[in-house]
């Protein structure tokens, strides 16, 4: 099969020939119809994360054709059409015995711990655990913008943010998952207010629903600006970005018994992140992380995508081919990083990342920041006629 392949992190990959994988027994081959392409595509090929080894096919949001399932596998034949969470799962520990798939003691990453979907196949893990069908009339572009940043946004909103009606939500950070989120509580019935540094992040906020944008380029203090629009704080807020400043600012921008819910990544040198825990105590706050979303729970999700309430094809902004990866790859690495003008507001680290998941900087996850490449998802489309 042709694959993008690299040899050395951070030298051009390339799109050659390599062996087809094969299912093992509790797993499924899939022909990769459309695969998104997303910051911590970029993080895995700098070789920030240790779970690679080379050489290695990258790519992680993925939507296909099941080729060829194992001996094992019960719940899926080929020709299925599927899509995967970003995390899979093992089936077999106290998490997934739980329900809890997302945070898989023995969780596999296709792109990451083993070759990934910027190729014509993929191999994927346990199968039965992990595959998600899509829909006849959901596009394989829009199936695979679902597993990385919307799903992990509609679990955060959703389920760890319980977000009602009625309620304010505060958005900080509006790249692939910010965005999401926007889209997701506005259509639950909440008023959102969007911040972030990007005034075009900001235009697809309120195009998505966003009843109020904080441009925190030119506001000093962005969770006063919550508190002040929403009358006394947010009910929840999250911090889509993952960085001190806007995790603080999600924090101290709730009302009393607030919920704070925190999806982007937080890499600093120290591995630790300061959060105003006096205000947590003081207010009643809930402080909550929250990490992709299991196979399990997609039908939900999926109910609202059929019935139109929720649109994450509008989210996907371009599509290139298989062949055009290695440049796209590169050109993630030399975003222009809007500088705010004082030192306080919310600012991405530069190339700025967004990113949901937490167990280390350079987990999948990541996502591209508005300036990166375009507000939403770049899809690939590996059969396409090479431009
Ligand atoms: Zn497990
Ligand atoms: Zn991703």
């Amino acid at each position: 099969m042709r694959a993008v392949v690299f040899e050395r992190f951070g030298e051009q990959a390339g799109v050659r020939e390599v062996p087809d994988p094969r299912p093992a027994p509790h797993g499924a081959t899939v022909r990769v119809e459309a695969t998104g392409l997303c910051r911590s595509d970029w993080h895995g090929w700098q070789g920030h994360d240790p779970d690679i080894t080379l050489p290695h096919v990258p790519g992680h949001e993925l939507a296909g054709v099941v080729e060829e399932v194992g001996a094992r596998v019960t719940g899926w034949r080929p020709g299925d059409r599927v899509t995967v969470p970003f995390v899979c799962a093992c089936g077999h520990c106290a998490a997934c015995a739980a329900g809890d798939q997302q945070v898989c003691e023995r969780q596999t990453q296709p792109g990451f711990t083993h070759w990934g979907s910027f190729a014509h196949y993929v191999a994927l893990d346990h199968a039965d655990v992990n595959l998600v069908a899509v829909p006849e009339e959901m596009s394989f572009a829009t199936a695979a913008s679902l597993g990385c940043r919307f799903a992990t946004a509609f679990r955060a909103v959703a389920r760890q943010g319980r977000v009602a009606p009625g309620e304010w939500v505060a958005v900080h950070g509006c790249g692939g998952v910010g965005l999401s989120a926007v889209m997701i509580a506005a259509a639950s019935g909440a008023r959102v207010v969007a911040v972030d540094v990007s005034a075009r992040a900001l235009d697809l906020a309120r195009e998505f629903g966003a009843a109020h944008c904080v441009d925190a380029s030119r506001t000093p203090d962005t969770a006063a600006a919550v508190r002040e629009l929403t009358g006394g704080g947010a009910h929840l807020s999250l911090d889509a970005l993952g960085a001190p400043a806007t995790c603080a600012a999600s924090v101290n921008g709730l009302r009393r018994r607030g919920r704070h819910i925190q999806v982007g990544l937080l890499p600093s040198e120290s591995g630790t992140t300061p959060v105003p825990m006096a205000r947590a105590i003081a207010l009643e706050l809930e402080i909550l992380g929250s990490h992709g979303m299991a196979a399990h729970t997609y039908p939900a999700m999926l109910e609202l995508v059929r019935a139109g309430v929720l649109r994450p094809d509008r989210l996907v902004t371009s599509t290139i081919p298989l062949d055009a990866v290695p440049a796209a790859l590169a050109a993630m690495g030399t975003p222009p990083s809007p500088t705010p003008p004082s030192p306080t507001p919310p600012s991405p680290p530069s190339p700025a990342v967004l990113a949901p998941t937490p167990p280390s900087p350079t987990a999948p996850g990541t996502l591209p920041s508005p300036t990166a490449l375009g507000a939403g998802a770049t899809v690939i489309e590996p059969w396409a006629p090479v431009r």
